[in-house]
């Protein structure tokens, strides 16, 4: 399965990342609307669209208004975003306001809790749990595909805007591919991952060795950082070989 990273960074787009948005074209799904989200309009395979969104912070919902014109356009006919109630709310009373963006291109409105998973394509389901420690709360999916003739059974996991506090080990445990946040570096982590609600290097890695994660992808980056190497790369492969920094537009494979 061909996944690909839209948007690569946390908060604000910076010369080199714009902000949380990544999608399986074949699968007609994405995760997440920030920044980047500019960039699905060209890389649609159908006329539907499932949009799962973490939560209702700017980063990674302002690029669901991108949308209006290919779904204006016939780009696009069906739109579902799913989230948590409050993130629906927030996006459908304050995004979608008339003074803040007057016209909601007439998406589909899905409240995450009245499924437990959501089918998606070649037999794929989606999960999610909550991740209580970003300030108003964020939502951690994982996409488990069967085994299939002489495919093996693979799975990603997202998880963004956290602090790595222990509550989602179980939800991620086994996963071929997790994409993790990773905000900050181990010096900044130290005095602001816990207040702000996200995650630093060490304890990314970390979790991925734990849970016995196939490949770790990070993601959600500082803005303030705009060099190849934000967060310390070389000492998460010591604690985690198969660590690898998410770069805008990288294609990826489970
Ligand atoms: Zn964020
Ligand atoms: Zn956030």
């Amino acid at each position: 399965m061909r996944l690909q990273l839209l948007g690569s960074g946390g908060f604000h787009p910076n010369e080199r990342r714009h902000t949380a948005c990544w999608m399986i074209p074949e699968c007609r799904v994405v995760f997440d609307a920030g920044t980047s989200a500019f960039r699905i309009a060209e890389r649609l395979e159908s006329t539907e669209l499932q949009i799962f969104l973490t939560h209702a912070h700017l980063d990674h919902i302002a690029g669901l208004t991108y949308l209006l014109v290919p779904m204006l356009d016939g780009r696009l006919e069906r739109v579902q975003v799913i989230a948590n109630e409050s993130t629906l709310a927030a996006v459908q009373e304050h995004l979608f306001s008339d003074p803040v963006f007057p016209v909601e291109p007439g998406f589909e409105f899905v409240r995450l809790e009245s499924r437990k998973s959501y089918p998606l394509c070649d037999g794929g389901v989606v999960t999610w749990c909550p991740l209580p420690s970003h300030p108003g709360g964020s939502t951690g999916f994982r996409i488990d595909w069967p085994a299939s003739g002489e495919i093996p059974a693979k799975s990603v996991a997202y998880i963004t805007d956290t602090f790595v506090d222990g509550t989602y080990d179980s939800f991620v445990t086994g996963v071929d591919l997790l994409i993790h946040e990773c905000y900050f570096d181990d010096e900044l982590g130290a005095k602001w991952a816990e207040r702000t609600g996200h995650s630093f290097s060490t304890q990314v890695a970390d979790l991925a060795s734990r849970v016995g994660a196939g490949q770790l992808v990070l993601v959600h980056v500082n803005p303030g950082r705009s060099e190849a190497d934000p967060i310390g790369l070389e000492a998460m492969k010591a604690r985690f070989r198969a660590t690898e920094i998410g770069e805008d537009l990288m294609v990826l494979q489970v």
